[in-house]
């Protein structure tokens, strides 16, 4: 007998249940459903090849043995990743908890309000320790935030400098490879020219936008920026400093000595190293800026009876609602990781940081004098906790390196022949002990003398020293024991919806299930300990996963070459496409720079192409919601001598498998263009189609979609690009693994590579029959829910045969039209039965669109469907009078705990109503705590950091 399948626990839909559903749609089998849904000319005709599928038991198993490959070291590497100690009840009680990992992006203010604050903490404490006033809640990594920060300074140039062509960056030679790395890759489309040099000798003219320093520097070195600072305002210039969130808990920030923009990352607040990522980049500046920061920001606001809310701030400034006016390349950003450094720092307190820090330093300065005396030199005069280390007399770097690896301690190693050491705040006496015993043997030293105390030990200069006063607000100073900030977690994931209440419907995000024997193996040492510059010989076991993990996705996508870089879907988009500008190049295609994209397109499409440098012309759809060929046709002819590629998503961002899919590559290759296909819906194709067989070039995959990595309110993702033949010379390089900066687009080489174990298992635990079948089911599903619908709301758009792909787009308008309620009321009363709202108002105005995954069961699809015929019937109360167009459960939607449980009560219609409409709400209700939330006075009144509260 087999063992149990992982198949089973994935999928919410039995046998029994399927023919059930079945019968519902009118078809006789799972086969006849797909053969009617997925046009004939792109279905594969073999299966997968995969591996068979492992149980849970055995991949448990196959991973701690993977995990055990990867060789633990201390790292003193530094250059952005340090080794932290991630606080028990942080890592167990969010890190490990689905309320936290499984929600989603905060849009629905009203049942986020625990992770809304979450990320006000982190923001506040972003903002204080930089000094400056506005902070974003997480941008991928330090690259990509640098990156980001070179886009702002340039959109915010003045009218001069556009008018003189002012489009010189400045960027200090003495900040981190990678980081140069991406601000290059993503300047030189912008026009933007990098200038790298000495910010000592540097002279600024009129060509000049901006500047970007690093403080503490890459070598550790503490300088004064304050003269270079005033020198660039001076030109009409905007400075944007690189700098680390632990230093600043000692260092004057650079708000006080003039910084526009401060950026970073966050990870050594508590978050393992995971060999380059999941952790949070950060970004603040000034006030004056705020419309052009890039990210997510949470505001306050009022609730519908006044009360204080949290909610998402400025959101017309986003990515994708901007689409080609855009100047970022943010939507999915690093929630669940802003979330754990937030906590560290309320855990932590002001005075807990500082302590971190000192001890941290102390260490350094330990360190350092010891060095002095083996005959080392330290080549910083004022540091943090990192040191440049010159070589004593007759010793090399080589044999250094063969002493410290012996001990399993990681150096940082320069080419000039220094090497670099990072001290972080898992320092101990032994440790020091055991990193200078490899200094002295490595001098011919043979007493190794012991290091019994770390003693307090100021090096940094007077001037350099914070005076000003961080994080006093109540929250920093209140929960720094374990069992209040057990409670203060809880206290905040109870007024939030995951996955762990109820069925997530929304569209295009593939809220599926984000397996705990999947996740599981990110608590490994092996997994999350790993410094991304570690030596290849100590990371076998991740580059045996990248390896394995990279062919099965080229198996479904049905490409030749892989690149795990981007971060997000957004990244993934932009490196997809500056991967056909460097192939357009080489074959002397340079010139190349129109985009075509559907109308229907997801927002991040125009936007990463316009931030890769294209310009982008808009297809048109039809009334079915289908790309108009002709139009394709004309447009591609029209610019068929510049024509650089297509974006296309498959299925449709409305959900459907579009018939002519084939012929649209075709007419784009026949002009010259690439295409490159927006994977986000490849939860409908695994098994049964995949891109290259389509015909795309290149596409991204969501792997926090598709590949059940959870969604962590926002956050972590991994956009890997899966490519054919002819573009894999041109897939992102990374500088510190392959020594090449060609399009590198992310600080790490493998982007979030801590979470790659999530996707590995999803593919390894259900095979290549599992994932058709899931694929299958994910499809059954949203046609069992447009059966379900079709008689009420009604289904806006349908394939050629009837059918819908994975999800469908519920029509709202009509309702509005005879009731005046509206898709987003809907969307609200859904909260009092205890359901987050489907997809609102994309890709169509006044819609609902819903993607119930092949997760969920049939009990849960019926409690949905029961809870929107419920509304439906609340609509017809609205439409025949029972209750006025002011008010009525809907447009009062939602109704929170204080006022149902208040006194007084004013509505025409009863409290069992409001709170309890169906028996099921009854048993098992969500109760939210504030009624709807007032986006407009939010932006109006914009509030960022609970230093503004009073
Ligand atoms: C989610 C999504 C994206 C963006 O992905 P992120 O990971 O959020 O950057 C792009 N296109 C479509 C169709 C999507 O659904």
């Amino acid at each position: 007998m087999k063992s149990e399948r992982f198949q089973h626990r994935h999928i919410g839909i039995n046998a029994e249940e399927e023919k059930i559903m079945l019968a519902k749609i009118g078809v006789k089998s799972l086969d006849e459903l797909i053969d009617q849904t997925i046009p004939q000319n792109i279905r594969l005709q073999s299966g997968l090849n995969l591996p068979e599928a492992l149980s849970e038991h055995e991949y448990a198993e196959e991973m701690a043995l993977m995990a055990s490959k990867n060789r633990i070291c201390a790292s003193y590497i530094g250059m952005g990743w340090y080794d932290t100690v991630c606080p028990a009840p942080i890592f167990r009680n969010v890190f490990e908890n689905p309320v936290w990992y499984t929600s989603y992006t905060p849009y629905q203010a009203e049942i986020s309000q625990g992770r809304l604050e979450a990320l006000m903490n982190f923001q506040t404490m972003v903002s204080e320790l930089t000094g400056l006033p506005l902070s974003n809640c997480s941008l991928l990594d330090e690259a990509t935030a640098g990156a980001e920060a070179a886009a702002m300074m340039h959109a915010l140039r003045s009218r001069d400098q556009v008018k003189n062509g002012a489009n010189k960056l400045f960027v200090d030679k003495n900040i981190f490879p990678q980081t140069l790395a991406v601000i290059n890759t993503r300047a030189v489309p912008q026009g933007i020219e990098v200038v790298v040099g000495d910010y000592k000798v540097f002279d600024i003219n009129s060509e000049f936008f901006g500047a970007i320093i690093q403080y503490p520097n890459s070598n550790g070195s503490v300088e004064d920026y304050t003269a270079f600072t005033q020198k660039v305002h001076a030109a009409g210039c905007k400075v944007a400093v690189a700098t680390d969130l632990m230093a600043l808990t000692l260092l004057v920030p650079p708000g006080e000595w003039g910084a526009d923009i401060a950026f970073g990352s966050s990870q050594r607040f508590g978050i393992p190293m995971f060999y380059g990522g999941p952790s949070a980049g950060f970004f603040a500046t000034k006030e004056e800026n705020k419309r052009n920061v890039p990210g997510r920001i949470i505001g306050v606001s009022k609730d519908a009876y006044g009360k204080s809310a949290y909610r998402m701030a400025l959101q017309t400034r986003e990515q994708h609602i901007k689409r080609e006016k855009a100047t970022s390349n943010i939507c999915t950003a690093q929630a669940l990781l802003a979330t754990m450094a937030g906590f560290y720092a309320v855990y932590h307190g002001p005075k807990g940081l500082k302590e971190i820090a000192k001890r941290i330093h102390s260490a350094t300065a330990l360190i350092a004098d010891e060095l002095k005396e083996l005959g080392y030199t330290v080549l910083n005069e004022q540091y943090f906790d990192t040191l440049k280390i010159g070589l004593a007399s007759g010793v090399s770097q080589y044999s250094l390196r063969e002493y410290a690896e012996m001990r399993d301690i990681n150096l940082r190693y320069y080419e000039g022949g220094e090497v670099g050491v990072s001290i972080d705040e898992t320092i101990t006496e032994y440790k020091a002990h055991e990193l200078l015993a490899v200094f002295s043997l490595a001098a011919g030293r043979m007493e190794v003398f012991m290091i019994d105390d770390l003693p307090e030990k100021l090096t940094i200069k007077d001037e350099f020293l914070r005076k000003s006063e961080y994080l006093q607000h109540e929250v920093f100073n209140s929960y720094h024991t374990e069992t209040e900030l057990m409670r203060y977690i809880k206290r905040l994931d109870r007024k939030d919806i995951s996955l762990a209440h109820s069925m997530i419907s929304l569209g295009s995000c593939t809220m599926k299930l984000n397996a705990a024997s999947e996740l599981l193996p990110l608590s490994l040492g092996g997994f999350q300990n790993i410094h991304p510059f570690a030596p290849q010989s100590q990371t076998q076991g991740y580059n045996e996963l990248i390896e394995e993990l990279g062919e099965y996705l080229k198996e479904i996508t049905g490409f030749a070459g892989v690149s795990f870089q981007p971060n997000s879907g957004a990244a993934g988009e932009y490196a997809g496409l500056m991967t056909i500008r460097k192939y357009q190049e080489s074959i002397g295609q340079g010139h190349r720079n129109i985009i075509l994209i559907p109308a229907s397109a997801h927002g991040t499409n125009p936007a990463s192409a316009i931030q890769a440098g294209y310009e982008t012309v808009t297809i048109d759809c039809d009334a079915h919601g289908n790309v108009v060929l002709e139009d394709l046709q004309a447009k591609a002819d029209l610019h068929k001598d510049n024509l650089a590629g297509c974006m296309i998503t498959y299925p449709s961002t409305h959900g459907i498998f579009e018939k002519e899919i084939k012929e649209m590559c075709k007419v784009v290759h026949e002009k010259g263009g690439q295409v490159y296909m927006d994977g986000a819906n490849m939860n409908a194709q695994v098994g049964l189609t995949n891109p290259g067989f389509i015909g795309a070039d290149v596409c991204h995959l969501n792997l926090h979609k598709t590949f059940a990595i959870p969604h962590g309110g926002g956050g972590p993702g991994e956009g890997p690009i899966c490519v054919a033949e002819h573009l894999i010379p041109f897939l992102p390089h990374h500088p510190e693994l392959d020594g090449s900066t060609v399009n590198t687009v992310a600080s790490a080489p493998f982007g979030s590579a801590g979470i790659l174990p999530i996707t590995y298992g999803y593919i390894r635990m259900l095979g290549a029959e599992g994932l058709t079948h899931a694929t299958k089911i994910a499809i059954l599903n949203a046609n069992y829910l447009a059966e379900c619908f079709k008689d009420t709301y009604g289904v806006v758009y349908r394939g050629t045969s009837g059918r819908v792909g994975h999800e469908l787009i519920l029509e709202c308008r009509k309702v509005k039209d005879t009731s005046g309620i509206t898709e987003s009321d809907i969307a609200k009363r859904l909260m009092d039965y205890g359901y987050h709202a489907p997809t609102l108002s994309f890709p169509v105005h006044g819609t609902l669109m819903i993607e119930p995954t092949e997760s969920e069961s049939l009990a849960e699809l019926n409690r949905f469907v029961d809870t929107m015929n419920q509304i439906w019937e609340e609509i017809r109360e609205v439409e025949n009078g029972t209750y006025t167009k002011e008010d009525n459960v809907l447009v009062n939607a939602p109704h929170p705990e204080y006022e149902v449980c208040a006194d007084e009560w004013k509505h025409a219609y009863p409290r069992s109503k409001a709170a309890y409409p169906l028996q099921f709400v009854k048993d098992n209700k969500f109760w939210i705590n504030v009624a709807r939330v007032d986006n407009a006075f939010g932006d109006r009144n914009l509030i960022t950091c609970l230093c503004d509260m009073g």
